[in-house]
């Protein structure tokens, strides 16, 4: 029976999910969006299809982020979801129910871990087990989260920033704010409204960002021609957009998601401090991957801070490693069925 039992790890992310299978990786990689009917509710895709209806949707549909902000908005959508994500990794004609473990935001309530548990299983889990998304990250990263030693791991993805300092296999400290990519993708909108007259969309706002943005200024700077609609007119219209000039954009986004990690600093017993000044900060999620992200954190904090390897896929690979030795982490695993 060991044989066919199908293991399955699910980061359930703000921007995106990604499903992980124990030796093969990272199977599947799409946003995190749903796309429902306003009339009956019905739910009419998910992933990559429902992406690709948000912001160009008629009226009667309406495609949403279920994991927005890092909570649970909606259990029958998380279900819907769970679903789609766990028959498309294993393929249509699979039979074999598999093991699934889900990463939930660290503040989720005891409630709705259990929701993400009974979600799972309606979904069609054998065994379903929910982990803290820090303690996913930092397994993820490689780090010994077992040793009696501090380790300081940030997560910043699409719509937080987390921030936790584990040892001996818990959260010692923690925090988690509203502030990550998709807010420097709005700083960066308003920015150009404000100074060029310029309207962009969502899309446009993160390939800014990707392409020339920065965590602190550069010497030589990138420049990209920015298509928009210009505010007065209503018409089409480009701009040439600087590197230093989206550092301004996202200037208070940075401010607050190094206050973030500052605070949790500020709140970390000595000695737990001491281990994090030698072994450095961890940084993973996708915004980590923003130029010189770890350089402005270093900068601000006084402390090392290095980017994951991977740093895209760590909770993914935490999940895929959690599976593989449930008995090692049980200790971590905060609801299960
Ligand atoms: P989540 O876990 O919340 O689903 P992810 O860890 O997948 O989020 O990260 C998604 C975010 O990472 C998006 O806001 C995206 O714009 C951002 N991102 C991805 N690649 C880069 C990059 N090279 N530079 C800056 N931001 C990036
Ligand atoms: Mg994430």
């Amino acid at each position: 029976m060991a044989l066919f039992s199908k293991k399955l790890g699910i980061d359930l992310g703000t921007a995106n999910t990604l499903v992980f299978v124990p030796g093969k990786g990272v199977v599947l990689n799409e946003p995190s969006v749903v796309a429902v009917s306003v009339g009956d509710r019905k739910i009419l895709a998910v992933g990559n299809e429902a992406k690709k209806m948000l912001g160009k949707t008629p009226d009667s549909i309406i495609a949403y982020r279920p994991m927005k902000d890092g909570v649970i908005a909606d259990y029958r959508v998380t279900e819907a979801m769970l679903r789609y994500f766990i028959q498309k990794a294993l393929g249509r004609w699979n039979i074999w129910k598999p093991e699934v473990m889900v990463s939930v935001p660290a503040s989720v309530t005891s409630t709705e871990r259990r929701a993400v548990i009974e979600a799972a299983i309606k979904a069609g889990a054998k065994n379903a087990y929910v982990v803290k998304e820090p303690i996913l990250a930092a397994i993820g990263a490689g780090i010994p989260i077992h040793e009696p030693v501090g380790h300081m791991i940030v997560d910043i993805g699409g719509g937080t920033t987390d921030v936790a300092v584990i040892s001996l296999g818990g959260i010692v400290a923690c925090t988690s704010v509203k502030c990550a990519g998709n807010r420097m993708d709005a700083g960066i909108a308003d920015y150009l409204k404000k100074n060029f007259n310029l309207s962009i969309g969502d899309k446009m706002a993160e390939e800014i960002k990707i392409q020339i943005g920065s965590a602190i200024p550069l010497e030589e700077e990138l420049v990209m021609t920015v298509k928009g609609r210009d505010f007065v007119t209503g018409l089409p219209r480009t701009a040439d957009l600087k590197t230093n000039e989206v550092v301004k954009a996202i200037s208070r986004e940075l401010r607050e998601m190094v206050k973030a990690i500052k605070d949790v600093l500020q709140e970390t017993p000595p000695e737990l401090s001491s281990d994090i000044i030698d072994r450095g900060i961890i940084m993973t999620g996708g915004s980590s991957l923003l130029r010189n992200f770890p350089e402005l954190v270093y900068r601000r904090t006084g402390v090392k801070s290095v980017l994951a390897k991977d740093a895209l896929f760590c909770v993914a690979r935490g999940t895929g490693i959690a599976l593989e030795h449930l008995d090692s982490y049980k200790k971590s695993i905060v609801a299960k069925r």
